[in-house]
């Protein structure tokens, strides 16, 4: 059945949304950047508390012929339940509210000042985070994911490119377009058989999404391994000239720690990339484990975060 493209209603969640809005509530600032299907924009609130925003204009057209339709509905689905009351979080971004014209879907989201970590990485004097800065963005990050865990919410898409950085240089996680819920995944999984489509990113991707395996949360996890390695060294763990080759050496866990590489990241990430989502150290385990011994889990909020400009 045709799932109907509209997002009419606003995210019941919002904080602070309470009936339709659209572009005439917002002055637009400028314009950000641009995906596949959307352009983003920065804009601020005409009335109330002024925030600043950024709107994610998706067009439809688009989203249609790339039969994207699925995954703006997730998308949507996860923010909202991610923006609602006790559900909020500090390190996830917020759906303000979401509205539509005959051409465009809108979501209005918590504004991001710095763009995103990959472009941080990239400003380092060596193209990589520092030992500190590494083990604070992978704290923000774990905390992030474990709360779409306890939501039930998998994000499938986890990479330096959807942490936006803050105007107080905290992160917030973003682009729920890959996202699945738990409980709908396993219960086509395990009552249709039927296996989930490939989303996400190849140099980020877990292995039992390549071999039709039943996704979880150990799949962000595989993937969160893979972002610390990034953050260290700047490079991809798992890397190769083309798509299908990357597969291969993820199927196989092949890569090569550089020398020098931090020991204490070294074995946490050994203890995370296995094949079986079960060896896979769990969120639990992994706070305690030295490479964060420096982080208290408790009060991550209270953290200094690294210093942008
Ligand atoms: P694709 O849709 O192809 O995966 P994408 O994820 O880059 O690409 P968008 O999410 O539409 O596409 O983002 C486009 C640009 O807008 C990116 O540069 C992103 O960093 C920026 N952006 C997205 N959301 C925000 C936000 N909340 N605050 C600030 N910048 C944002």
């Amino acid at each position: 059945m045709e799932v109907p493209l509209s997002l009419s209603q606003p995210a019941t969640s919002a904080p602070s949304n309470s009936g339709l809005k659209s572009m005439a509530d917002y002055k637009v600032l400028k314009e950000i950047g641009e995906g596949s299907f959307s352009i983003v924009y920065h804009a601020v609130e005409k009335e109330g508390a002024q925030r600043d925003v950024a709107i994610k204009m998706c067009l439809k057209k688009q989203i249609i012929r790339d039969k994207r339709v699925k995954y703006v509905h997730r998308e949507k689905s996860a923010l909202a339940l991610l923006s609602t009351g006790d559900n909020w979080h500090p390190s996830i971004v917020t759906l303000y509210a979401t509205f539509q014209d005959a051409e465009n879907l809108f979501f209005v989201l918590s504004y991001a000042k710095y763009h995103d970590l990959l472009h941080i990485i990239l400003q380092q004097p060596d193209k990589h985070l520092n030992f500190n800065d590494s083990v604070y963005y992978s704290a923000m990050l774990l905390d992030a994911l474990n709360h779409c865990h306890k939501l039930g919410v998998v994000h499938r898409d986890v990479k330096p490119e959807n942490l936006l950085v803050k105007n107080d240089g905290r992160i917030m996680l973003t682009d729920f377009g890959s996202s699945m819920f738990i409980e709908e995944h396993e219960k086509e999984y395990t009552q249709n058989g039927r296996r989930a489509s490939f989303v996400g990113t190849a140099q980020f991707v877990c292995p039992e999404m390549l071999t039709g395996g039943k996704l979880g949360t150990a799949s962000d996890i595989w993937s969160f391994a893979v972002v610390i390695f990034q953050f260290l060294t700047g490079d991809h763990a798992f890397h190769d000239e083309s798509e299908y080759l990357i597969f291969r050496r993820v199927q196989d866990i092949l890569f090569k720690y550089p020398e020098g590489f931090n020991d204490l990241a070294k074995d946490l990430i050994d203890k995370i990339l296995f094949i079986d989502p079960e060896k896979r150290l769990k969120y639990s385990e992994i706070i305690v484990h030295p490479f964060f011994e420096n982080i208290d889990f408790s009060s991550l909020q209270s953290i200094e975060p690294p210093k942008i400009y």
